[in-house]
C-alpha cells in the first residue's frame, strides 16, 4: 500500500512550482491538500496526482486577523476551483470570484508551513 500524499511531498512540491493533489482509488474524488483519508469515502492512502495550476477563483476572503506566527493583515485567501480539485491559497492581484487564476509561487511562514499563491492569468 502506497504512504498516500504525504504533507512533506506536497510542501516540496509546492516549493518548485507543482500542485500536488491526491486521487481515490474507490469513489475517484480528488483532493487538492494532503490527507490521510478521502474526505468523501473514507478509503485510505491517496495516490499522488499533479494539479493543473491554473483554475478560477470559487470563494474569497480578506484575513484581517491572522492565525499566530504570521504578522501581515489584509491578505487575501482565496479558494481555487483546479477543474479536478479545490485548493486554499493566497491570493495577490485584483482578481475576484469566478476569475481566472494561476499559481505564482507560495508563501511560508515560520514554521515551514506552505501554501500556494495565486495571482490573474
Ligand atoms: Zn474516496
Amino acid at each position: 500500500m502506497s504512504d498516500g500524499l504525504t504533507h512533506a511531498a506536497w510542501s516540496d512540491a509546492l516549493r518548485e512550482g507543482a500542485l500536488l493533489g491526491g486521487a481515490c482509488d474507490d469513489c475517484g474524488a480528488t483532493v487538492g491538500t494532503p490527507k490521510a483519508a478521502c474526505p468523501h469515502c473514507g478509503a485510505r492512502g491517496l495516490e499522488p496526482v499533479e494539479l493543473p495550476t491554473a483554475g478560477t477563483v470559487y470563494t474569497e476572503t480578506t484575513v484581517e486577523v491572522p492565525p499566530e506566527g504570521i504578522d501581515e493583515r489584509g491578505y487575501r485567501v482565496a479558494v481555487v476551483d483546479l477543474g479536478a480539485a479545490r485548493v486554499l491559497g493566497r491570493l495577490d492581484g485584483a482578481a475576484e470570484i469566478g476569475d481566472a487564476v494561476a499559481l505564482a509561487g507560495h508563501v511560508e511562514d515560520e514554521q515551514g508551513y506552505v501554501v500556494p499563491r495565486f495571482e490573474p492569468a
